[in-house]
């Protein structure tokens, strides 16, 4: 009797488009995820939950318990982003961004990768002179995301100068340990290099985030580990980007650095990321923010989004082919000349959110 071949069990992916543009670039990735599934005969199961400024409209709460209690019944989640003028002046427990940092934290995805790597086809998209980027870069940002400056104590109190706010940068070792063994794999598959960046000339906690990576670096004799402070690793992401490989981050570091480090390959909305834990489970979105300057108006780049579905498929779902297959559709339409208005120089005229998802489509 012959046996009819196993289907792969369905995938559940948890979408939460979120505010601002959130939506449009969403919509951009599952198209592209369709085509994946067409293609390849998979069986991507889709369900959609408020989270920020949309789920205080609908219950008043950033970070609902349906939409928690979704993500962690599901094999992953694609998320868009947050926040938007209109939600500013809510109060902190109601803030969009609170609710994100529940989610990450609720999750326990206290690893942020952020592959930051220069296109050719958009060297002239980079603010940086053509000869410093001549020989392109290939960064890997691991940011911690669950800890520090983000989750410290905080408040206002009366200080001898009247009213004043404080947040508090606090990391235990073990958050540190175990951010930094991701660092250290990750470098131990690349280039075997690895770019500590702390504050440890001035704060305490960078000086337990310096010793506790020294510390680990014999665990890791064929990684060539170096400190660096936060301040000239900003300087040297534009003098010179192709001297990092690895570059491991706190929480605050990483979310100032990776936007720097975006603007080099021509724009935020390039940039994907993946955030993990234990465990195949993660959180992919890009790393910009809402842009409410561009929402609906068709204009946003969908590819960081499509870029983080391309991260999904790999990290959560063990599908590298299919991640590549993504990856190599997006080089080809740069490789048409396709530019969304962000990375479009000068003179080029430059299409829609909508036609450069259509564009990335028809080239899987
Ligand atoms: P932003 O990243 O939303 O926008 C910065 C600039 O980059 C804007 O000019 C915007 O138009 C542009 N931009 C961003 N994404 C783009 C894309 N895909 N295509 C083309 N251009 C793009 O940062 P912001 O303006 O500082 O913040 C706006 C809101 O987003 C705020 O409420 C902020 O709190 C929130 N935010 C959310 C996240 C998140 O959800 N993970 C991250 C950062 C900021």
């Amino acid at each position: 009797m012959s046996e009819s071949p196993t289907a792969a069990p369905a995938k559940e992916v948890v979408l939460l488009k979120g505010d601002g543009i959130g939506p449009e670039i969403v919509s951009a990735a599952v198209q592209v995820l369709d085509r994946i599934a067409k293609r390849y005969g998979h069986d991507f199961i889709f369900s959609e939950y408020p989270i920020g400024g949309r789920a205080v409209e609908i219950c008043g709460n950033p970070l609902p318990q349906e939409t928690l209690a979704a993500c962690r019944a599901a094999d992953c989640v694609l998320l868009g982003a947050v926040g938007g003028p209109a939600y500013d002046d809510l109060p902190v427990h109601q803030r969009p961004e609170t609710g994100l940092l529940a989610l990450r934290s609720a999750l326990g995805l206290y690893a942020n990768l952020r592959p930051v790597r220069l296109f050719p086809q958009l060297a002239q998209a980079s603010p940086l002179h053509m000869e410093r980027i001549a020989a392109g870069f290939d960064i890997l940002i691991v940011r911690e995301l669950t800890g520090g400056i983000y989750f410290g104590e905080r408040g206002r109190r009366q200080g001898s100068f009247g009213e004043e706010a404080f947040d508090t940068e606090s990391y235990s070792k073990t958050e540190i340990e175990r951010i930094s063994h991701v660092a250290f794999r990750a470098a131990q598959s690349r280039n075997k290099n690895l770019i500590s960046v702390d504050k440890a000339n001035v704060l305490e906690s960078s000086r337990l985030w310096r010793e506790t990576v020294h510390r680990l670096s014999s665990e890791y004799p064929e990684v060539t580990c170096v400190n660096m402070l936060v301040d000239n690793a900003a300087m040297q992401l534009i003098r010179d980007p192709a001297q990092f490989d690895v570059l491991l981050t706190s929480n605050l570091f990483g979310d100032i650095l990776s936007d720097e480090a975006s603007q080099l390959t021509g724009s935020i909305g390039m940039l994907a990321s993946a955030s993990v834990g234990e465990g195949s489970f993660g959180l992919y979105e890009p790393i910009h923010g809402s842009a409410p300057d561009i929402a609906g108006k068709d204009i946003a780049n969908p590819i960081a989004t499509i870029l983080s579905a391309a991260m999904l498929l790999r990290h959560s779902l063990q599908l590298e082919d299919e991640a590549i297959a993504i990856e190599t559709a997006v080089e080809s339409v740069l490789d048409q000349g396709l530019r969304t208005a962000d990375i479009a120089v000068h003179d080029s005229a430059a299409i829609g959110t909508q036609a450069m998802t259509e564009a990335i489509v028809a080239a899987l």
